[in-house]
């Protein structure tokens, strides 16, 4: 039995299920789709912003270093990115389930009707 199922392993999920363990309660988070963390570092902010900063170093080379000959290579900078994506997953989220006692169930989460569900 939990006192708190959270559907979605996002920020937003990791988030109220971190806040709810701090205050005794015993919480489950249910995700499915993406991976543990969601939207942000999977998919959003972390690898978009590696990709932005990265841009940003390579347009300041062109800029005042013309005479460097750069050759970017993208399939390493998209390794990069996912490298980055997957330790930030591991230590801002996945490393966080055992530190709070979270427990963690991969899987589609439904709202069922009053009194349906909790077969
Ligand atoms: C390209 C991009 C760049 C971004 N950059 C920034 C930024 O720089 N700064 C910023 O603040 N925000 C940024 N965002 C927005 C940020 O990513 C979102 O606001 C944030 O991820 C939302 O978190 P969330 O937990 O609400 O949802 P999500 O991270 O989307 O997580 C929800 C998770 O729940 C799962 N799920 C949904 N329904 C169920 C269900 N019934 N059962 C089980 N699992 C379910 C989904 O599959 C998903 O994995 C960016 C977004 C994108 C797309």
């Amino acid at each position: 039995m939990y006192d708190l199922v959270v559907l979605g392993g996002g920020s937003a999920g990791f988030a109220a299920a971190i806040k709810a363990s701090e205050l005794g309660a015993k919480v489950v988070i249910v995700n499915a789709g993406l991976p543990p963390g969601g939207t942000c570092v999977n998919v959003g902010c972390v690898p978009t912003k590696f990709l932005v900063k990265a841009a940003e170093a390579l347009r300041w080379v062109h800029a005042y270093f013309p005479e460097a000959n750069l050759k970017p290579s993208l399939r390493r900078l998209l390794a990069e990115a996912a490298e980055t994506s997957a330790r930030l997953r591991k230590e801002k989220y996945v490393d966080l389930l055992d530190y709070y006692g979270i427990e963690y169930i991969e899987g589609r989460g439904v709202l069922a009707g009053q009194g349906e569900g909790g077969g």
